[in-house]
This record gives structure tokens, C-alpha cells and sequence, in this order.
């Protein structure tokens, strides 16, 4: 009986050696075979990760670029070309000559002390709770990075997300990087407004039943944007009311873009956070960005602000790849908040007064817009107009299997015409870009002389 059982030990020790043998050199093999066959790394097209394969083009680096290169005027892109506030300035000067040298090192990885105590010490009574500045704010390079965050730290492969389109273009290939599966519904004019020489960014609403039909077991989270980019929208209490019901039947989180929130044209129409809607707080992210709020979009810094149970989720995405940002841009923006918490409610403070430094240049543009043939859709919030350029454009620019009619617009008119605005189809995802092929989007948060420039091309087209 030993004997027989060894023996079968022996032969199946023998046979496992040969099949590892062998494993190793069928591997060794196709290494050989494929370094045989492949091309040298500089001449491969295969390098780029597969969860990127797709996402290769971006309206910013094709238009920024072109801008530049044609030297047109840019009244496209969202920032100002004048001086952000003295204060900022100032504290810039203040924080640079500190004794404190420790301001020149890293600080705590989700946020400068002195930056989160700040942030929670203004936000506080905007959000009707007590902010914990230590577990419920995360400081991050941006809102972009805030979001990169948010859909990286919450989707799982097939988990969906619902946009709502058109977005701020770096959500959808944030969602697809993550592995999520975008569910669009786009924002749609009322037929009324369309036909009219101008509207309103309120005109484009979302159709509830549609919204209320992509809800389902495998959503994971909608991003809402107030005010929005690009239309201006800024959304209302019931729109907001509509979805905050959706996701607390749907047990779906709520990431809310609210970098545009010091930004509203209209007393009536104020912005509202969505985390302060009855349980919203449990489920809701909200973003929010240094350079929007305090007009200097080259600072960029930002924060995420939530319940620690969501919270957490992008604390952990953060800290394997930025883990601490620059010490020195969160010192100066903590003593912004600081010196804005003393005068929150005077007119002085930026967050009152901003706006009216935009009103006058907004009515300007759609003024000019409406005398230069296009229609524009008059913006409730934010730094962007979109203008109906069909009208002016006939029939010499038109949409076909490989590119939009906004697309060629905006090219032929930075080339031929040294005047650079975004197209609007570059905010759409593929399936529903014809929808705004005869949009184009200007930024109206231009120092007058740029304002003027932009609008002597205009008068000629
Ligand atoms: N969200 C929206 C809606 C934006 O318009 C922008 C551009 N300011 C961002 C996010 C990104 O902001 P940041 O520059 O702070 O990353
Ligand atoms: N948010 C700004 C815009 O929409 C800037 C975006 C960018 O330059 N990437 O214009």
C-alpha cells in the first residue's frame, strides 16, 4: 500500500514539474516571440492606458492652442484678464514675508489648518450647520480635481451617472476613466425661446419624466452644476426639490458644482445649495473653487465639502496622488476668507459685489450680440453667454460625419477673424451634440478694452 501510494506521489510530483517546466518555457517563448514582434516603444500606439483610449481630445487644448496661435482675442475661455481683488494681492505680499517658514513646507495632507477653520467658519451659516473643518472639508487643487475625486472615489465598473448635458466637458471622461457609464439628459430650450431674438438661461429646463426614467438600480450619482456652465441656468428651488427626491428614493448621491455660486444676475433668483435641501446633506458633495470666488482662476484651488461618510471616499483618492497642496496659495486664501467673514454682510464683500462688477459687461455683450445677428440666451448666473449664431452664418458652415458646424464656426473666426470663442458641442457628449451645433459660448469676464476689441470684429462680421 506505501509503496503503490509513493509511487503515485513520485510520478504526480514529476508530472507537476513538467507542466511548470513547460509553463515557463511557453512563457519565455512568447516573450521571445513578442519582443520579436513588437514595435520599439516609440513607434507603438498601444501605450495609453485602456481606461483612457477614447478620451483623447480636449476643447481646451485644441482651442486654447489655436487661440494662441492665431492671436485672437480670447472672449472664449472662462477667466479674467484683469487683477483679482487688492486683498488678494495683498495677503499674497503678507504671507511671502511671514516669520513663519513653515509656510514654505507641506502642510496637512486634506487641508491647511488655518484654510479648512476658515472655510467652515463662512460656510457654517450658508449651509445652516456647522461644518467640521477637520472631517467634513477637503482642500484639493481645483474643482476639477474635486470632481476627479468624487466620481473616482465613488464608481465602480458599469455603476451609472447621470449628466446633465450640456456639462462642463470634463465630467464625462472623468466618469468613463473611473469605469462609470455616463446617463445623459440634456437641458432643452422651450420651442418659444428659440424662435425669439433673445432668451433666458431659464428657458432650458429638464423634462422631468425624462430625468425621472434614468433613475435606476445601477445609478450611483448625478452631478448638478448651479450656476451653470455653460448656459447660466441658475436652477430653482423646485428643479432642485425634483431631483433631490430622486436621489432619496433612488438612495443616489448628489455631487453639486457650485463654482459659480457668488455669480447670480438676478435678486429673484438666487443661488441654492443643493446640500441644504430637507436630508440632502447626508447625500450631497459640494464643490467649490479659489479661483472662481475670488477671480483668479491660476490660483487653482479647491474644496469639497460633505458628511464624513462621503467625504472619506474622496479623502482616499486624494491622498495617493496629490496628498497635500501648495501651503502657500491656501494660507493667502484662508486669510481671504477670513477678511471677507468680517464684512459678509456689506455690500463690500466680494461675494456681494462681484456680481455687479459682471452685470454691466454681460448687458453689453447681449446688446451687441442682438445688433450682430445672433440670438443670445441671456445668462441668470455665471460668466457665460451662449449666442444662436445660425442666422449669421448661413449655410456655409454646417455639421457632417466628421466634424460639428460650432467647430468650424469658432476655427474659421479664430484664424480668419483673430477672435477666439468655445463652441458649445465640445460641452455635449457624441450622442447628443447636434442638439447645439448653432451655439457658440463667450465669456464676458473680460476687462472692458477686450470686451471692445472683441465687439469691433463682431459689428464686422
Ligand atoms: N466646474 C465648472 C462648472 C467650471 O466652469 C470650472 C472652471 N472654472 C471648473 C469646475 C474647474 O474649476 P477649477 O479651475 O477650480 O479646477
Ligand atoms: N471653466 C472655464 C471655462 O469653462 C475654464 C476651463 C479651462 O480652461 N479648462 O471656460
Amino acid at each position: 500500500m506505501f509503496t503503490k501510494t509513493f509511487s503515485l506521489s513520485c510520478r504526480f510530483i514529476r508530472h507537476t514539474h513538467f507542466i511548470k517546466r513547460s509553463i515557463v518555457r511557453t512563457i519565455a517563448t512568447s516573450i521571445e516571440e513578442s519582443s520579436k514582434t513588437k514595435k520599439p516603444i516609440e513607434k507603438r500606439n498601444d501605450l495609453l492606458a485602456k481606461r483612457y483610449v477614447g478620451l483623447e481630445k480636449n476643447i481646451w487644448v485644441e482651442f486654447v492652442a489655436l487661440f494662441a496661435e492665431h492671436k485672437a482675442i480670447n472672449v472664449g475661455q472662462g477667466f479674467i484678464d484683469y487683477a483679482p481683488p487688492n486683498f488678494l494681492i495683498n495677503f499674497y505680499k503678507e504671507a511671502l514675508n511671514d516669520n513663519n517658514i513653515l509656510l514654505h513646507q507641506y502642510t496637512r495632507g486634506f487641508g491647511h489648518r488655518r484654510l479648512v477653520e476658515a472655510i467652515s467658519n463662512v460656510y457654517s451659516s450658508y449651509f445652516n450647520r456647522k461644518i467640521d473643518p477637520l472631517n467634513q472639508i477637503l482642500i484639493t487643487g481645483g474643482a476639477c480635481p474635486s470632481l476627479f475625486n468624487s466620481f473616482h472615489g465613488f464608481l465602480n465598473p458599469g455603476d451609472e451617472a447621470i449628466l446633465i448635458e450640456p456639462f462642463f466637458d470634463c465630467y464625462e471622461p472623468m466618469v468613463r476613466s473611473a469605469g462609470g457609464i455616463p446617463r445623459c439628459i440634456a437641458l432643452k430650450p422651450k420651442p418659444k425661446s428659440t424662435k425669439a431674438d433673445i432668451s433666458s438661461s431659464a428657458d432650458w429646463i429638464l423634462d422631468k419624466n425624462e430625468l425621472e426614467s434614468i433613475f435606476n438600480s445601477r445609478t450611483r450619482l448625478i452631478i448638478i452644476n448651479t450656476p451653470h456652465n455653460p448656459i447660466g441656468k441658475v436652477f430653482t428651488y423646485e428643479e432642485l426639490e425634483h431631483i433631490a427626491n430622486l436621489c432619496q428614493k433612488h438612495d443616489v448621491i448628489c455631487i453639486s458644482d457650485e463654482v459659480y455660486e457668488w455669480i447670480t444676475y438676478d435678486k429673484n433668483k438666487k443661488h441654492i445649495r443643493m446640500a441644504t435641501l430637507p436630508n440632502m446633506w447626508e447625500r450631497t458633495l459640494t464643490i467649490g473653487s479659489a479661483g472662481k470666488t475670488f477671480s483668479s482662476t491660476g490660483l487653482k484651488l479647491g474644496w469639497t465639502i460633505g458628511p464624513e461618510h462621503l467625504l472619506r471616499s474622496c479623502q482616499i483618492v486624494h491622498q495617493d496622488c496629490v496628498y497635500t497642496c501648495p501651503t502657500l496659495s491656501q494660507e493667502v486664501i484662508a486669510r481671504c476668507f477670513e477678511y471677507e467673514l468680517k464684512r459678509l454682510n456689506s455690500p463690500e464683500c466680494y461675494f456681494n459685489s462681484i456680481s455687479s462688477e459682471f452685470l454691466g459687461k454681460r448687458n453689453k455683450l447681449v446688446e451687441v450680440l442682438k445688433e450682430c445677428g445672433m440670438k443670445p440666451v441671456v445668462p441668470d448666473g455665471g460668466y457665460f453667454i451662449l449666442a444662436d449664431f445660425s442666422q449669421i452664418a448661413g449655410d456655409k458652415f454646417q455639421s457632417d460625419a466628421h466634424d460639428m458646424k460650432d467647430l468650424k464656426f469658432v476655427r474659421y473666426l479664430a484664424k480668419e477673424k483673430q477672435i477666439g470663442i468655445m463652441p458649445v458641442t465640445g460641452f455635449y457628449t457624441s450622442e447628443h451634440r447636434h442638439l447645439a451645433d448653432n451655439y457658440i459660448r463667450f465669456c464676458f469676464a473680460k476687462k472692458d478694452e477686450t470686451l471692445d476689441k472683441a465687439i469691433r470684429i463682431l459689428r464686422q462680421l
